[in-house]
């Protein structure tokens, strides 16, 4: 990019504490500048390992910011390695309340990038050389869009190497394993063989203090896993590993009533949610066609034919009548 304005030199940063800068980024039409945070905590000269977390990669998720702020605020003490922390990537879409980028593009779609591509390519370029420059492991922090919230959940491709050490020491017992060639950070990082998981928790322009905690407790989980802050005392090892999700959606238009917890397992037929029309009518109970979890919900009570309702995970097992307690999240302390 012509305009590649900043190239993260992690001499710039002071060893032994935590510092953000301000860097400048892409303008806007070559007449506003542009600027974004860049944290950095290095312990010492020896950069690795190096864990890079990023937020906002889909401008209007700004839970994955609030976790990033989090971070950053703690009076974390590092024993080696570095923490870097990009908590506003797209900030052209978080300026604009957007999930896109000013080309309407999907930041998320354009990774590993190009430098003489369209704008989003070089954009992704930029960001991608700026953070594998130094980056080990990668944590990306996203929610689900405006009126759907995602329970909190891990993706990541359980075959990049380094994986399923991470994913043990993490305490967010689902585990969505894919390995889409969808254009995103996880993939051009796995690309590299390198370990990057993604984070889904929340609903776009919102925060979620819960979700927050599940956040925080994520990448701190996987400092403490590389040795670079003490343990934390409780983990879940066992993990649900799910291969396959699926969107329920409304056959008719209506008001939605839902029915279902955050995190509930289901069966098949059981039924999670009523649409009714404006008088209040039943014009149908929503029934699940598989067993499952349940990854996400529209939290929209306006529903046209078609839309999204709920995100089902499936499980390989039917779930056993005491797996609901197991998944009942907003019980759960991290
Ligand atoms: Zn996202």
């Amino acid at each position: 990019m012509k305009e590649n304005v900043y190239q993260l030199n992690i001499d710039d940063f002071e060893v032994g504490k935590s510092q953000t800068k301000l860097v400048e980024f892409p303008s806007f039409y070559g007449l506003q500048k542009v600027q974004a945070p860049v944290y950095v905590y290095r312990a010492g000269q020896k950069i690795s390992p190096c864990v890079v977390v990023t937020a906002c990669i889909h401008g209007d998720e700004t839970n994955g910011i609030r976790i990033a702020q989090s971070l950053m605020l703690k009076k974390l003490k590092l024993s080696q390695g570095t923490l870097i922390i990009l908590p506003v990537v797209n900030i052209y879409g978080f300026m604009n309340k957007l999930r896109y980028l000013p080309d309407r593009k999907d930041l998320n779609r354009c990774f590993p990038g190009h430098p003489k591509g369209s704008f989003g390519s070089r954009f992704a370029d930029f960001i991608f050389q700026n953070i594998t420059r130094y980056g080990d492991v990668f944590i990306d922090l996203h929610s689900g869009g405006p009126g759907r919230f995602n329970v909190p959940q891990i993706r990541c491709d359980l075959k990049t190497q380094g994986i399923k050490e991470l994913i043990e020491a993490i305490s967010i017992p689902l585990v969505v394993n894919s390995s889409l060639r969808d254009g995103s950070l996880r993939q051009a990082i796995s690309d590299l063989n390198k370990p990057c998981i993604v984070f889904e928790g929340g609903e776009g322009l919102r925060v979620d203090e819960t979700i927050t905690k599940y956040g925080v407790n994520l990448v701190q989980s996987i400092m403490a896993k590389l040795e670079m802050i003490p343990a934390k005392s409780k983990y879940i090892k066992d993990k649900v590993i799910i291969k396959k999700t699926k969107w329920v959606r409304a056959h008719e238009a209506g008001i939605l009533i839902n029915k279902a917890h955050r995190g509930k397992v289901v069966k098949k037929e059981e039924v999670v949610g009523e649409l009714r029309d404006i008088n209040g009518k039943l014009i149908t109970r929503i029934k699940m066609e598989h067993d499952g979890v349940i990854l996400g919900i529209s939290q929209s009570a306006m529903i046209m034919a078609g839309d999204a309702l709920y995100n089902l995970g499936f499980l390989k097992e039917s779930p056993k009548d005491e797996d609901e307690e197991f998944f009942d999240y907003f019980d759960f302390e991290t």
